[in-house]
């Protein structure tokens, strides 16, 4: 770790800590209640550990192959308290579902019955054996423009919705804490994330209590606060723009990494699924 990036890591933090608190002055809203979460996908476990410094205690990830790799490196620095948030916020496949359940303390990202039910499953197994200490907290992501292959219920399959996120509440290791979404690439911030609260709003009504919005990241987070995002996941804004490929311990040949342009920024969606 060098001292340019610890101080790096630290400047662009105070800077994020301003934009969020005068986002949520311009929304009259309390900034308190919004949760920063850093996206630390495709950066070092060096830096989390700079960030843990720095006093952060969650992070997201975008997939267990390098979240569980860098937990483990992090465990090996005995300095560290036990005490990190790991939030999983890429496509969740069935197969790692299992994985997931024990080492997340949330999920953002899911949108399907059969990943409720492999989450589920895990989730408890872990609860059973002391692995973990509390349910796995479930973020049922949403599709604002109805294309599923891109991960995400969609908006306007309120039944599914309603069904996905009364089956995550059945779960006893399960808690469903609320909807997270991704704006479409190109589509007015402002309208997508209204959009997202109206459904908000429409699971609480008949859910009988209030849910989170997972909302808003580096390009769009101002939006996502006007419309009641409580937790805005920030990657590029904090960590600077990802490397063009996967941190080495997860590096892999694929024919996506061939036909990455150099200069190619990466996307939110990509290398999220394995
Ligand atoms: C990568 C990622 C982010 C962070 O995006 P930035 O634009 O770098 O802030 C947020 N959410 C999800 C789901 C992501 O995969």
């Amino acid at each position: 770790m060098t001292v340019d990036r610890e101080q790096q890591l630290r400047d662009n933090l105070a800077q994020l800590r301003d934009r969020l608190t005068r986002a949520a002055e311009a929304a009259g809203r309390r900034s308190d209640e919004i949760e920063l979460l850093p996206v630390t996908k495709f950066f070092p476990a060096s830096d989390i550990a700079t960030l843990y410094r720095l006093g952060c205690r969650s992070f997201g990830e975008s997939r267990d192959q390098e979240a569980t790799a860098k937990i483990a490196e992090l465990a090996e620095l005995s300095e560290l308290a036990g005490d990190i948030r790991w939030h999983m916020i890429g496509r969740i496949q069935r197969n790692k579902a299992r994985s997931i359940g024990t080492w997340a303390f949330a999920a953002h990202s899911v949108d399907s019955p059969k990943v409720v039910a492999a989450l589920a499953r895990s989730a408890q197994q872990s609860l059973d054996n002391a692995a973990r200490s509390a349910p796995l907290k479930v973020f049922v992501q949403v599709s604002l423009d109805g294309d599923e292959s891109r991960g995400g219920v969609d908006v306007d399959a309120s039944e599914r919705l309603d069904a996905l996120c009364a089956a995550v509440e059945d779960a006893p290791a399960l808690t469903l804490v609320g909807l997270m979404a991704i704006p479409p690439v190109d589509a007015d911030a402002d309208a997508a994330f209204a959009r997202l609260a109206q459904e908000r709003e429409r699971v609480q009504q008949w859910c009988g209590r209030q849910l989170e919005l997972s909302a808003g990241m580096s390009g769009d987070l101002e939006a996502a606060v006007r419309h009641g995002s409580t937790c805005v996941r920030v990657g590029t804004a904090l960590m600077g723009a990802r490397p063009l490929t996967s941190p080495p311990e997860v590096t892999r040949v694929t024919p996506s990494s061939q036909t990455t342009k150099p200069g190619h920024r990466s996307s939110p969606h990509e290398g999220s699924s394995q």
